[in-house]
């Protein structure tokens, strides 16, 4: 059985001496990338909400300050959604240090990744759960039956962690996010749920099944023992397939943000003993790496007023038949990203008062096996009732500023429905949290099944009406 540590909050580093405590854990995160550390500048850690009990929820953003200059695409770890499965705190933790050194060290791999990405690190979603060991937080709540689900509405209030869980996704969408847990050795990817919303196991596809077996893969296969998993065939599953539930952060990540989000079991037992912290952050050490580096091969590109040039913010991207998930713009210089494996694709840029541009766009093969291919993309869109809306690719190298590689492109007229899209998804976070987490889920809903809610009084007013008028749905079942 591992220990938890109690006491003093110094910032101890490294697995040696087991889990550390939520203050440790904190205290680690702050000093990350501090001025005398191994690495300084290369992290900044911040509070993103606090737990039903009053504990901080941090986030540890790792990059290289030197490459700042435009938005780079998020990929997120996050671990410890359910507090007795603790292991992904350590591994977290493992996964940070080593590309401090390898970053000091200049290591390939690790100056690469941060070069062109943000690490983002959430190492305890439910540190209340982690102090009491047990699954859900304070309130008894599983937080991962606790998101908006577009299969089962949910009518309980919802819990501090999800919703800040919910908000730091807004703020910082991701393209590809890890969620550790415990309970089997398997990478899980979307859908969790079925539009019947049957308990019985069955293959649930999402418009990106081809991208998130990829990664999965890419995962399982730089794991040492995970692709050759007996239970699961090349050791990843699709998640209705191996078990249907509900609320679960996956779904609604891949719905909301367009972030290929999958769900790893990291060991059989749950909370391993401390003494194997060490052999287990080594083995998922290159499966993360594996899985971060593929899921950065895509779409990136930015999206700007077609009369002003202007970034336009609060737009969106969505890929033809492939519109469930939608993609945020998500810097102040209108960048979004998406990734997506090498091929042939039309993406659709939209935002409040603008007319939608479309635009076909190949994704390259990668020059490097393990990499993902990039095409960059520059859409602009007019004010609806004004001009043309222009879509134009332009070849993207890795690492490559985008403004610089964007006075090379080649210009091209593209197709552009009349009226602009109006979307009452708040991307700005100006709505209550609870208000705006009804909205998210009634959005998703209407998007599905009636389209003409959409207008945003509409919405809310759905909203409150279905929060009193709905049973939620639970399922408790196990792992993930
Ligand atoms: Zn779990």
């Amino acid at each position: 059985r591992g220990q938890v540590r109690a006491g003093g909050a110094a910032a101890r580093g490294g697995l040696v001496g087991g889990y550390k405590s939520n203050a440790e854990l904190a205290a680690w995160a702050r000093a990350f990338g501090s001025e005398g550390s191994a690495c300084p500048g290369l992290g900044s850690a911040w509070m993103f909400g606090t737990s039903g009990k009053g504990e901080p929820l941090i986030a540890l953003d790792i990059t290289d300050p030197r490459t700042n200059e435009t938005a780079k695409p998020v990929l997120k770890i996050v671990a410890n959604t359910h507090g007795n499965e603790p292991a992904g705190r350590e591994i977290g933790v493992d996964l940070a240090e080593w590309l401090c050194k390898g970053y000091a060290e200049r290591l390939p791999e690790a100056v690469e990744l941060l070069r062109d990405a943000r690490v983002l690190l959430v190492p305890a979603l439910n540190p209340d759960g982690f102090a009491a060991r047990q699954r859900g937080n304070a309130a008894g709540a599983d937080l991962n039956r606790d998101f908006p689900d577009q299969f089962a509405p949910a009518v309980q209030k919802m819990q501090p962690e999800t919703l800040a869980a919910m908000r730091l996704s807004r703020n910082s969408p991701c393209v590809a996010a890890i969620a550790f847990h415990e309970g089997a050795v398997v990478a899980n990817y979307a859908w969790d749920g079925l539009p019947s919303r049957s308990r019985r196991s069955e293959y649930s596809r999402c418009p990106d099944d081809d991208t998130q077996r990829a990664l999965a893969s890419a995962y399982a296969n730089g794991h040492p023992s995970m692709a050759s998993s007996a239970e699961f065939p090349g050791g990843i599953t699709n998640g209705a397939k191996w078990y249907p539930l509900y609320g679960g952060n996956q779904d609604w990540e891949y719905i909301n943000t367009g972030c290929m989000f999958i769900t790893i079991e990291a060991n059989e037992a749950k909370w391993p003993p401390a003494d194997r912290l060490p052999q287990l952050a080594a083995a998922h050490r290159p499966a993360t790496l594996a899985l971060l580096r593929q899921a950065l091969g895509g779409v990136t590109g930015v999206i700007v007023d077609a009369g002003t040039g202007a970034p336009i913010p609060h737009a969106e991207v969505v890929v033809r038949g492939r519109e469930v998930a939608r993609t945020p713009v998500s810097g102040a210089g209108g960048e979004f990203f998406r990734t997506l494996l090498p091929g042939e694709y039309r993406l659709v840029a939209s935002a409040r008062g603008y007319r939608e541009a479309e635009l076909a766009v190949s994704v390259p093969k990668p020059a490097t096996p393990g990499d993902g291919g990039v095409a960059g993309v520059r859409f602009e869109l007019s004010p609806t009732g004004g001009g043309e809306a222009k879509a134009v690719q332009h070849a993207e190298q890795h690492g490559q500023q985008l403004p610089q590689s964007m006075g090379a492109m080649q210009g091209a007229q593209v197709h552009a429905p009349q009226g602009g899209r109006a979307s009452a998804y708040n991307l700005a976070g100006e709505l209550g949290a609870e208000v705006e987490a009804a909205e998210l889920w009634v959005e998703m809903h209407a998007r599905t099944w009636n389209p003409h809610m959409l207008a945003a009084g509409g919405v809310l007013g759905v909203a409150a009406l279905t929060l009193v008028a709905v049973r939620r749905r639970r399922n408790r079942r196990g792992r993930r």
